[in-house]
């Protein structure tokens, strides 16, 4: 039986086991996919903890790559031996092998390897819509972007600056600020700095026409305050914990905000939808435009030493979680 991660409470990383699951064969319109990589998100964690509440017990885990090793009756887009990646809800990659619909799958181009496309696709989708529809960047747009040296992080620095916008990074070490200047950001604030003012001392007083916050509760009013007028906030994330409920006269005080809190399901709910978005992401990444960056690479069985990891801000670009060969 396939091997998986499983955790029957909500908690910390110490609520991950080890266990061994029943996969049986793909029912009509599944296919049975032997990972070979899955990607580790911030997103796993909030599903871990209960703030994003799952039914108990569950597996972990939105997004991999591997084989397709089975087809159901009415799949004909998909062979065994196809090498294939997925970015799937409910959560269940963090196992040797699984099934699901194959109209949530996608076959990887040739330039890209099993590692990369299992780390990159949940986090470059996100990406995509946050420059291509939440707040669609404009050839000299100045953006601030927090995390900029994460996993999301690192692509969408890398994108913008594709799209020809002024990238301000937020991160909160010297090694990171390398990173993130690397990933093209072109001024790297510290998060322990007033960002606010930095940002307006750095656009002459005007503020950013977007801000991409995935930090959340901690963020929030200083990414308001370091908006232009009519300014974007796309709150993203959470991973310092929600944003409160606040008032939405802040938003007329501040220059007339748009304050948008999407979720990445929305923007890929068709499958036309997600093969056109992915289609941009395999062109970007494929071409060398954007660079995933597999920093970290832990045992699938070790998943809660990666979520340690994650929550502690010891990770930079990508990680993966790779079964025993
Ligand atoms: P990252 O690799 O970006 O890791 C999270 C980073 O957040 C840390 O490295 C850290 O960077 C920063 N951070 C700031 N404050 C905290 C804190 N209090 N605790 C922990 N980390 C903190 O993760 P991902 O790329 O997987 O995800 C990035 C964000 O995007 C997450 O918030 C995630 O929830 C969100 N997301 C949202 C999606 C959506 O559709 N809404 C989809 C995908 C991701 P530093 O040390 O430099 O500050």
């Amino acid at each position: 039986m396939p091997g998986a991660i499983r955790f029957h409470e909500p908690g910390g990383p110490e609520v991950l086991r080890w266990e061994h699951v029943e996969v049986g064969e793909p029912g009509p319109g599944e296919v049975r996919v032997r990972h070979t990589a899955a990607g580790l998100n911030f997103i796993d964690t909030y599903h871990r903890s209960g703030l994003y509440p799952l039914p108990l017990p569950s597996g972990l885990g939105s997004e991999a790559a591997g084989r397709i090793e089975a087809v159901g009756v009415g799949v004909t887009v998909f062979a065994p031996g196809d090498r294939v990646c997925y970015v799937h809800r409910p959560p269940d990659s963090y196992t040797e092998a699984r099934n699901l619909p194959a109209s949530s799958v996608l076959h990887v181009p040739d330039a890209i390897d099993d590692e990369t496309a299992a780390a990159m696709l949940l986090k470059g989708l996100t990406a995509w819509y946050l420059l291509r529809r939440s707040y669609p960047v404009q050839r000299g747009d100045s953006v601030l972007l927090y995390a900029a040296a994460g996993g999301v992080g690192q692509i969408a620095a890398q994108w913008a600056n594709h799209l020809g916008a002024r990238v301000i990074g937020v991160v909160s070490s010297d090694a990171k600020a390398e990173q993130a200047r690397a990933a093209g950001c072109s001024e790297v604030l510290m998060a322990d700095e007033p960002v606010a003012e930095r940002v307006r001392a750095l656009t002459d007083g005007e503020g950013v026409a977007a801000v991409y916050d995935s930090v959340g509760r901690d963020t929030f009013f200083a990414s308001l305050d370091a908006l232009r007028r009519h300014g974007t906030m796309v709150s993203f994330g959470n991973a310092s914990g929600p944003v409160e409920p606040f008032a939405l006269l802040e938003l007329a005080r501040r220059g007339s905000l748009y304050v948008t809190r999407p979720v990445l399901f929305d923007f890929i709910d068709t499958r036309a939808g997600l093969e056109a978005a992915a289609g941009e992401l395999f062109d970007v990444v494929g071409s060398g435009i954007v660079r995933v960056g597999v920093n970290q690479r832990y045992a699938l069985r070790d998943a809660a030493r990666a979520h340690a990891d994650l929550e502690a801000r010891r990770t930079t670009g990508s990680s993966v979680l790779l079964p025993d060969a």
